[in-house]
């Protein structure tokens, strides 16, 4: 039996940023995952990440999302590796019937963040939108909000040098370790691994989409997995206008649509493609069960039914394509909270779509909850008790 002061089931966004803020402290940190972080199973990769201030999710959000950039700018000077670009970001919506973001009202929400958290941003109109960005096909009566501090973030090389650092810390990082069980009182808990077995004062459980199948039956119910899809597609004349400085990222609630689209600046050169993705909520999946490669039929039907009619010198050849897994509560929030039976025992599952943006922060939160018993931030939306 080992000693730690936390374990760290989990290495992906949420598990990363949470071993590197332990081991910064001081703590004696076990981290480990059933593969090798970064990797493509789960929900942390894809090469970027939207972030934004004004988050359309709810108020709450916006106070992860800000300690979240300062972290990253500090991992950057620490490591010189680009982890966020701030290129800006465009919401577009219209009144009346438009595609789903989330939530209800998640633009008027996104507004009502930036003003509440004095987030800089500008209201676009369907010309102001044409001018400044003029790939959108945008009809009339569309809307721009338009954010420059937003951008996006890698998510492959967060995940990577907040291990890095963990490691350099001292924090004990085993990959290739899968958590089979854990057996938790007050204040240890007790974690067999296919490896071996460890003793800890507390246990992070930062597991992703596979969190139903650690906690169990109870609370799977909770957590639903939706596979989703993202295309890499070919710029058809000059890739100039999808760069960065022109092309921002953008998320934007179709009009007369039941899905929307959101997307990314080439950002790997030409070969690289623009990324143009969209969601599903129609049919559920398991890690286990979901079908990790995209068929040309799905990047076929992306193409023609929602790039090409709303984002010009979009080319149809799909340069890449890839799969990813959304772990979705009935709110579309987050659940950041301490196991209803185990006081010792943490549970992290920030996703629904939307949590990447945040992880460096929840890192941070986690570690003062697991060191401290508190924490700075305000974590109470994000308790399991709001759906039983
Ligand atoms: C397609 C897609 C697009 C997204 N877009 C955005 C976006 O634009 N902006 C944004 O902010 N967020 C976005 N998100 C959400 C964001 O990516 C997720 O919130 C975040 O990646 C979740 O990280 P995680 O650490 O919870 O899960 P993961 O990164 O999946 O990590 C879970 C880890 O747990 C490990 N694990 C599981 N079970 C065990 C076990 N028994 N033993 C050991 N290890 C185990 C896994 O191997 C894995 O490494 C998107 C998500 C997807 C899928």
């Amino acid at each position: 039996m080992s000693t730690f002061d936390a374990i760290v089931v989990g290495l992906g966004a949420m598990g990363s940023a949470t071993a590197y803020q332990l081991a910064k402290r001081g703590a004696r940190v076990l981290g480990i995952d059933q593969f090798s972080p970064p990797h493509d199973m789960g929900s942390s990769h894809g090469d970027t990440r939207i972030t934004r201030l004004g988050v359309g999710e709810g108020l709450h959000y916006t106070p992860l999302v800000m300690r979240s950039h300062e972290i990253w700018r500090a991992l950057e000077a620490q490591t010189g590796e680009t982890l966020l670009t701030a290129n800006g970001g465009l919401i577009i919506s219209s009144r009346g019937h438009v595609a789903f973001t989330h939530v209800a009202d998640f633009f008027d929400n996104t507004l009502s963040a930036a003003k509440k958290f004095g987030i800089a941003h500008e209201i676009l109109n369907a010309g102001e939108i044409r001018k400044r960005f003029p790939l959108f096909k945008v009809r009339d009566s569309e809307i721009g909000y338009y954010e420059p501090g937003a951008g996006f973030l890698r998510p492959e090389k967060c995940i990577r040098v907040q291990l890095d650092l963990a490691r350099k810390l001292g924090a004990d990082i085993r990959t290739n370790e899968r958590l089979i069980s854990f057996e938790a009182s007050r204040d240890s808990v007790q974690v067999t691994t296919d490896r071996g077995a460890y003793d800890s004062a507390k246990l992070v459980l930062a597991v992703g989409p596979w969190l139903s199948e650690v906690l169990g039956e109870r609370f799977a119910r909770h957590f639903k997995i939706y596979r989703q899809t993202l295309f890499w597609f070919e710029t058809r004349d000059s890739i100039a206008p999808f760069l960065p400085e022109r092309f921002p990222v953008f998320i934007w609630a179709l009009p007369e649509n039941a899905k929307g689209i959101y997307g990314f600046p080439a950002i790997d050169g030409p070969r690289g493609g623009v990324k143009i993705a969209s969601e599903q909520y129609e049919a559920t999946a398991t890690p286990q069960s979901s079908e990790r490669s995209v068929s040309s039929r799905e990047s076929e039907e992306m193409y023609v039914n929602l790039v090409a009619p709303h984002i010009e010198s979009i080319g149809n050849k799909c340069l890449k394509a890839a799969s990813c897994l959304y772990t979705v509560t009935a709110d579309a929030g987050f659940v950041i909270d301490r196991h209803p039976d185990h006081e010792s025992v943490l549970i992290a599952s920030p996703c629904s779509g939307h949590g990447f943006k945040h992880s460096a922060a929840i890192g941070e939160a986690l570690t003062q909850w697991a060191l401290d018993g508190k924490t700075d931030f305000d974590l109470s939306a994000f308790g399991l008790a709001r759906f039983t």
